[in-house]
């Protein structure tokens, strides 16, 4: 049984505007500098290389990827990171010719960075090579990361992990996770509340539940009154202060889908301008999961406490299975990974705060899934801007569709939830590479770019 993913390694608090592009190769470039470290050759490193592959090589600056990198060599993580420290790196490394691993200065050249846009590794095709030599020119250290999605990071030569032994429910899709419930006549949410007590304890949990939801909502509210310019040539306007200045003029309760569309624009503009957003389960589908979330406390009247224990928890054992049986990552799957993985889990989890049974749970989930199926990753110039940011609107407004209908059956549906996994893996597997994350395809190419 492979280790259980839990909520927290989900939700990550981190910055935009990319888990796998910015928010990996920042915690790859602190793991090198990290291995040089404990290896005892950092004073001997005169100069690091790097070489980024597949997609990291083909939207790297547009993704963040060279920033996050200049900033995780010198020690930054994405949790503490000050987000407008780590957009001004790579200019000023440029500009003062050295960079920092850790402590060391070492000088620097935009040379030393590699991109391979049509190499892809066996293993991933987000894959980032980091080269340490020394004034000979002596190779001390060489390690090959892979950036999985989500902003989870493998490396080559990583021995086997720590297992986090059995969790007291384990399970591998949804049919045992229902049947697990069944017979122990859990909950989904208790299901998981009692895995993560046993993996983090109550109170860690707790805390750290807390602050994924503070920061959450902390993304929504500063993302609604931002104004001006996104970051990049696209030179995309904000639009969620706009949004949220001509909402305040109406009754709330008559445009709740429109406000709702208008926090998850309101994160992922925080997340393309590179600014503090949770993972959730990638830095490009982030706004789903905060803006169902929000809405069900605004206008469902959920209870903020239960948003935080109950509707991330859910929505996190939903994202476990996208993530153990498909994938997360819109390198590996297209869009409907990121996007259609994030809708889904927001689906599951407003189901639950609502009051929906188990079997209406992941029917919401498999509803919401099944009509991102196909969906392909685009983003014009390699910005997470276009389609990026309307998507997660479409999708929140989609995510709560499917709760709707849920809710209207008793939870017996012909597709299951373990089928759509399944069919949004294999769709992944047959999609061209064109798109996946390579801005060679879709959109990107057929956007005038000016
Ligand atoms: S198109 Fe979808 S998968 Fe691709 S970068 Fe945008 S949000 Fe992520």
């Amino acid at each position: 049984m492979p280790d259980y993913i839990s909520a927290l390694d989900l939700f990550t608090i981190g910055i935009g505007p990319s888990s796998s592009h910015t928010v990996g190769p920042m915690r790859a470039a602190l793991l090198f500098a990290k291995a040089l470290e404990a290896e005892g050759k950092i004073s001997n490193t005169e100069k690091v290389t790097v070489n980024l592959y597949g997609s990291l090589g083909a939207t790297g600056p547009g993704h963040g990827t060279t920033n996050a990198i200049v900033a995780g060599l010198a020690g930054a993580t994405p949790e503490q990171c000050n987000p407008n420290d780590v957009l001004k790196a790579w200019d000023q490394a440029v500009t003062a010719s050295a960079w920092q691993v850790l402590d060391k200065t070492i000088v620097f050249s935009e040379k030393d960075f590699n991109f391979q846009p049509l190499i892809r590794l066996a293993k991933h095709s987000n894959a980032m090579k980091f080269t340490a030599s020394e004034s000979s020119g002596e190779t001390l250290l060489e390690q090959t990361y892979y950036s999985v999605g989500g902003g989870f990071v493998e490396a080559d030569h990583e021995l086997a992990k720590v297992s986090r032994g059995s969790v007291p429910f384990e399970f591998n899709n949804a049919e045992e996770l229902l049947a697990i419930c069944e017979k122990e006549n859990l909950s989904i949410a208790e299901l998981a509340w009692q895995n993560e007590v046993y993996l983090h304890g109550e109170q860690e949990l707790t805390r750290r539940l807390d602050a994924i939801w503070s920061a959450m909502q902390s993304c929504i509210e500063q993302g609604l009154k931002e104004k001006g310019v996104l970051p990049g040539y696209l030179a995309v306007t904000r639009r969620a202060a706009d949004m949220a200045d001509r909402l305040a003029k109406f009754d709330t309760a008559e445009v709740s889908n429109e406000w709702l569309q208008a926090y998850a624009i309101a994160v992922n503009e925080q997340n393309a301008a590179g600014m503090r957003v949770v993972t959730a389960p990638t830095n490009g589908a982030a706004g789903i999961i905060p803006a169902v979330g929000y809405y069900a406390m605004k206008f469902k009247n959920v209870p903020s406490e239960n948003i935080a224990k109950e509707y991330l928890l859910v929505a996190g054992a939903i994202g476990s299975l996208y993530k153990r049986n498909a994938s997360i990552s819109g390198a590996e799957a297209g869009c409907q990974g990121e996007v259609g993985s994030a809708c889904s889990m927001a689906a599951a989890g407003l189901a639950s705060v609502l009051g929906a049974t188990n079997q209406q749970i992941e029917n919401a989930a498999e509803i919401a899934m099944e009509h991102n199926l196909g969906l392909t990753c685009d983003p014009v110039g390699g910005f997470v801007q276009m389609p990026c940011i309307e998507r997660n609107a479409i999708a929140s407004g989609t995510a709560v569709s499917a709760v709707r209908l849920a809710l209207l059956g008793d939870g017996s549906h012909k597709i299951s939830l373990d089928t759509v996994i399944e069919t949004m893996r294999q769709t992944g597997v047959d999609m061209s590479s064109k798109y996946k994350e390579t801005s060679l395809g879709g959109l990107a190419v057929n956007v005038v770019e000016c």
